[in-house]
């Protein structure tokens, strides 16, 4: 669970990293003069106040989209039609969906 935790951390990381956003993930032993990010608190930071909301932002974009790739649309392999992930048969034309 804590390495799942941290693999997560570093993917975020990751992500503010690669906007130009430093980062660094706190060392327990190092808890002064940075901004904690509350969802990660206490391990992911940024080391600019100025970037805080920025971060915040794009983690949250990076989340929903995590979110929207587990939920993915199935196309329908007959008809292309594109339906919920939920679907066990397509809603256009009744074919079974892959899963
Ligand atoms: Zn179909």
């Amino acid at each position: 669970m804590r390495e799942r935790t941290l693999i997560k951390l570093s993917h975020y990381q990751a992500v503010l990293e690669g906007a130009g956003i430093p980062t660094f993930i706190r060392n327990e032993s190092l808890a002064h003069l940075e901004v904690p990010i509350p969802t990660f608190c206490p391990a992911l930071c940024v080391v600019e106040d100025g970037d805080y909301e920025r971060a915040m932002q794009l983690l949250h974009e990076s989340e929903a989209e995590a979110a929207k790739a587990s939920i993915e649309d199935c196309t329908c392999g007959k008809c292309g039609e594109t339906n919920p992930h939920s679907f066990d048969i397509c809603w256009n034309c009744g074919t079974e969906l892959a899963a």
